[in-house]
């Protein structure tokens, strides 16, 4: 099912030689158009997207494009969407003749004219821990005293369930959360959150149904896949240290977390993969995955001041330090039966690199506050995150010389509301 566009490929609309998203990418995103509030959904090319269902409306039957814009989280998703991308590309190259290209000139709007995702939720949320330098880490933070990964680690994907409800596109805001904490010996306190976090993560959307009871092997799981985003897990580091035992976080993920908008089908990351971290033990056969598992897919994470001009690389990591890959995780997510839904959202969990500069967190670039990062530019100082902060992550990938992007995920720290009772 999956289609590769050529590397010598070119296409007839004007881009940038160095854009993000030549025609080998072809990324996805739902939309409305924000002068005549139409829905709409399409890919991106350079600074344009390709509405796929103007494309419709102004071709004959046989050259529709079979793609639900109203409500595109619909039976067999992540085929239709991987199909509709192939018949874009033959639109778009330079292969395609004058009539298809006058047509297509009419389904060609400028990526700042829409509002993406503007409407459309996940079902569900759900965040795992398979970055492994990340779990190693938090691990020898807060159990200094024991083995920094725990038993279970290496035998299966770590997850919790999250809310749908506050998993926003890129470009919203972040406002500081309220929470209860426990200063050092003190009694607890209701407070916005002092130790606000980011976490560097990756995302992927499912892009079918399961029935109740069924369970997905690894390579089925790969096929339930519609594409790939960046996904920044906010998190308040105080208010999870306080409620997470025994069940895990609750209010301190929940606040809000972060996708950014182009979903890259993993059509376009074929000649990306790379070989996984060793798993050893070798996991359970159910969740055997034949190499290569990861990905190569470089990310950054810049953090602007209020105060400053240009934003700084605060750190720079790598998909491929995922110790679980997102088919192993959906392998064990419907081991016990339960129904994957189209327009699920399931993120990686923090990814780290070994060396300090490409940790996935605060709570690890600065050793849970010890390490202060400054912000070269104005001389500020940062242990997590303050009020007017902007936070940014951005991630791409090389295919035979081709530059694959992801676009980016971005967001302000607005400060807290007043609250309701204190
Ligand atoms: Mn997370």
């Amino acid at each position: 099912m999956r289609f590769t566009i050529p590397a010598n490929a070119k296409t007839w609309v004007e881009i940038d030689s160095d854009t993000e998203f030549p025609i080998q990418n072809l990324p996805f995103a739902p939309f409305f158009h924000a002068e005549s509030e139409q829905p709409g959904a399409g890919f991106r090319i350079g600074n344009y997207v390709f509405d796929v269902m103007t494309w419709t409306e102004l071709s004959p039957e046989r050259d529709a494009i079979d793609l639900n814009c109203f409500s595109i989280f619909q039976e067999e998703f992540a085929a239709k969407v991987s199909e509709a991308r192939k018949r874009v590309y033959q639109i778009l190259s330079e292969e395609a003749n004058d009539t298809v290209r006058a047509r297509a000139r009419e389904c060609l709007v400028p990526a700042e004219s829409l509002e993406l995702w503007a409407g459309v939720e996940p079902r569900t949320f759900v965040d795992f821990y398979s970055g492994i330098h990340h779990a190693s880490n938090v691990g020898r933070m807060f159990r200094p005293d024991q083995p920094p990964l725990l038993p279970n680690y290496r035998h299966l994907p770590i997850g919790y369930h999250g809310r749908a409800s506050s998993v926003m596109p890129s470009g919203f805001d972040v406002i500081r959360p309220w929470g209860q904490i426990k200063p050092g010996d003190g009694d607890p306190i209701f407070t916005p959150t002092r130790e606000l976090d980011f976490e560097l993560e990756m995302g992927a959307w499912i892009g079918i149904d399961t029935d109740l009871g069924e369970q997905l092997s690894v390579a089925d799981a790969q096929d339930a896949i519609a594409g790939f985003v960046l996904v920044n897990d906010w998190s308040a580091r105080d208010v999870q240290r306080w409620e997470y035992q025994p069940l895990g976080p609750f209010l301190a993920k929940s606040f809000m977390t972060s996708f950014s908008e182009w979903m890259v089908l993993p059509d376009a990351l074929i000649g990306a993969e790379v070989s996984g971290i060793p798993q050893e033990p070798a996991p359970l056969p159910y969740l055997s995955h034949p190499e290569p598992r990861s990905y190569d897919i470089q990310l950054e994470v810049t953090l602007q001041s209020a105060r400053m001009q240009n934003p700084q690389v605060i750190a720079q990591s790598n998909s491929k330090y995922l110790y679980w890959s997102f088919a192993q995780q959906i392998a064990h997510m419907t081991s016990n039966g339960t129904p994957l839904c189209c327009g699920d959202l399931y993120a990686s969990g923090t990814i780290s690199g070994e060396e300090p500069g490409t940790f996935g967190s605060m709570l690890e670039l600065t050793w849970r506050g010890t390490q202060p990062i400054t912000l070269a530019e104005t001389g500020e100082t940062r242990t997590f995150l303050e009020d007017g902060d902007t936070l940014t992550l951005r991630g791409w990938t090389m295919v035979n010389g081709i530059k694959i992007g992801f676009g980016e995920v971005s967001a302000t720290v607005l400060s807290a509301n007043p609250a309701v009772a204190r």
